[in-house]
């Protein structure tokens, strides 16, 4: 039996960042940064008014003073109209503030003489004196020009396609989204829309696997289902399968029809003893074009639970992402449970609270309890070495969202 850990480890060494390619803003979201974004000017681009109001000199800004108005700046305007002593300009929301201003005082803290043309008053007085350089967005003071706004490894979603809108790109290099090929295997599985017969049951993996690999970013390119005494179809189709990475579930363990393991051992897929409960065995290879392929076994709960222990982050590292592991928590179990000698844990749990955690069905950990999936909230990975969670124990909760 190998350390789930190890297995990780493995996957991820041999899952390598798809190449290149630049896309638009409007493609790229989902995607993954492959080149740091260096902002091609200072962020803002110059000093600039936060509020609808008067740009005016400190020293003339006293409770109560009159001051004249000389100039208005509206948004997007060139201007940089001069002040002298006692004068202010009208000024809106991200309009550059006058190099002779230092402060922005907001239109509710004046009061305003008779309207001249434009509506801009002849004068205004002041009822509320101005902090030193209130209401004056500096040049810069977000991102200095020449600065990384987005990193290399960053997943891009609606505020890093803004960031990188404001830096100045409207085309960005970014990894190729990884394509994904699912096999499911297993003489009993029928569609979930046909009556079962005797032995047969609803094929559910692939519908999990499709999901969660939309969730992750990927694009899922095919899903094919095999019997058990297809071994020549399952070979073609992991072959021929054009897909940067192969999932399949079954068939990975030494049962007697057990056809992935059969097929796919003498093609160099690795199959193991896995120390993790479920997901216990399962194989891992590489096919000769560099796509991983993911041998699980055939349990949903398995499927589900190594998916995110395993799969995802190897994926996620396909897709070039610099962070590839779900959040973690620490939190404390609310009741007792058992764990398996000498394997991990990984648990569906439900979170209790702002820091409680339990098993998402009183059932346990058992690979085919997969009714615990839809309630569950989280993974638990309770470590190979512990027998038994008790009540107010200290558990490691992976958070599924
Ligand atoms: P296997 O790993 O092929 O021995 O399958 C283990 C268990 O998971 C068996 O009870 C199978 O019926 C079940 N199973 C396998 N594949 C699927 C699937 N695609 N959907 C639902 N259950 C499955
Ligand atoms: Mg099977």
């Amino acid at each position: 039996m190998i350390p789930w850990e190890d297995h990780r480890d493995r996957l991820l060494a041999a899952a390598h960042p798809l190449p290149p390619l630049a896309v638009t803003l409007a493609a790229a979201r989902g995607l993954v940064l492959a080149e740091d974004v260096v902002t091609r000017w200072p962020v803002p681009l110059f000093d600039n008014s936060a509020m609808d109001g008067y740009a005016v000199r400190r020293e003339d800004a006293g409770v109560g003073a009159r001051l004249t108005v000389v100039a208005d700046v509206p948004a997007g305007s060139a201007e940089d109209p001069r002040l002298g002593p006692g004068e202010a300009a009208r000024i809106m929301t991200g309009a550059a503030t006058p190099t002779d201003a230092d402060v922005v005082v907001p239109l509710e803290d004046t009061v305003a003489g008779p309207a001249g043309p434009g509506g801009v008053p002849a004068w205004i007085e002041l009822t509320r004196a101005p902090a030193p350089g209130a209401h004056v967005r500096r040049r810069g003071e977000d991102l200095a020009a020449g600065a990384v706004s987005l990193h290399a490894g960053t997943a891009l979603g609606p505020w890093q396609l803004a960031a990188a809108a404001s830096a100045g790109y409207d085309v960005l290099c970014v990894h190729r989204r990884p394509r994904v090929a699912v096999i499911s295997t297993g003489s009993e599985l029928i569609d979930p829309s046909g009556t079962p017969g005797r032995g047969q049951i609803p094929e559910s993996n692939s519908v999990l696997l499709a999901a969660a690999l939309d969730e992750a970013g990927m694009e899922l390119v095919s899903v094919d289902r095999v019997r058990d005494d297809e071994p020549e179809r399952l070979a073609a189709l992991v072959d021929a399968a054009e897909a940067d990475a192969v999932i399949l579930t079954g068939g990975a363990s030494v049962g007697a029809y057990d056809v992935v393991k059969e097929t796919l051992a003498p093609r160099g897929v690795r199959f193991d003893k896995v120390g993790i409960q479920p997901g216990k065995p399962q194989g891992f290879g590489v096919r000769t074009d560099g796509a991983p392929i993911f041998a699980l076994p055939g349990n949903p709960v398995a499927v589900a639970a190594c998916f995110e222990v395993f799969v995802r982050p190897a994926l996620l590292r396909l897709a070039g992402r610099a962070e590839v592991f779900r959040r973690e928590e620490h939190r404390r179990a609310t009741v007792p449970w058992r764990c398996p000698p000498g394997r991990a844990q990984v648990l569906p749990v439900m979170l209790d609270g702002l820091d409680g955690v339990a098993p998402a069905t009183a059932g346990g950990s058992a690979s085919h309890l997969v009714a615990s999936l839809a309630v569950a909230e989280a993974l638990a990975i309770v470590p190979a070495a512990t027998e038994r969670i008790e009540e107010g124990d200290e558990v490691l909760v992976m958070v599924l969202s």
